[in-house]
């Protein structure tokens, strides 16, 4: 692990192929502790063997969201992770699983272990990524997936009366925008789950 100038707003990086953790210079403390934490999970899912060729889109959203929710798992009160929020609060009406969202991703696990008291979905998830393509894995880990997407979608409207993301200091107030559908490739996407609600209901795709 060493200090290194990593060009402008990059925190931290991970070399794969020989563990090598860079950290920008000059962090403040629980930021700099939070990408050291980031970094290392990183570590550990190239140690899974995940990190091995070119990695695809949702490979690459996978390996960053639950990075990311480390950074809270281990350091729940620093809310370092909370810079993520407005991608992630910016894009509901998106699919969930894209590389451009990968931080803010992180969520969709925070509501997991945080709301659903379900411990297992992050490790399992990595498990299942060694051979599935995460657009499977995500309906797999958990019994009803449906109703704990319903569940999750109620979740971001994150505004009274569903005020219902809890933090301390509070969970910030975020305006949720209303983004464009982002359908590259609309024939070979079902959609399983949909909430729309004005303002911004939420979507989840999944591959055929
Ligand atoms: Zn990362």
């Amino acid at each position: 692990m060493g200090i290194a100038n990593l060009g402008e707003n990059v925190l931290g990086t991970t070399q794969p192929s020989t563990y090598t953790v860079m950290l920008a210079p000059a962090l403040e403390v629980r930021l700099l502790k939070s990408t050291a934490v980031h970094e290392l999970f990183h570590c550990f899912q190239v140690g899974m063997g995940l990190a091995e060729g070119d990695i695809p889109d949702d490979k690459l959203w996978l390996l960053d969201a639950t990075a990311v929710w480390s950074e809270n798992f281990i350091y729940s009160d620093y809310n370092c992770e909370h810079q993520h929020l407005p991608s992630f609060f910016n894009n509901l009406d998106n699919q969930l699983i894209a590389g451009f969202k990968r931080y803010g991703g992180y969520m969709f696990f925070y509501f997991l272990d945080t709301y659903l008291q379900d411990k297992s979905s992050v490790p399992n998830a990595l498990k299942k990524a060694k051979t599935t393509s995460v657009n499977y894995i995500l309906p797999e880990l958990v019994a009803d997936f449906n109703a704990a997407y319903y569940l999750f979608a109620g979740y971001n409207y994150n505004e009274v009366p569903m005020k219902f993301y809890k933090d301390t200091p509070p969970f910030p107030d975020i305006k949720r925008i209303r983004s464009q559908p982002f359908i590259n490739d609309a024939a070979s996407y079902d959609i399983p789950v949909s909430l729309e609600g004005e303002p911004c209901g939420t979507m989840f795709w999944i591959h055929r």
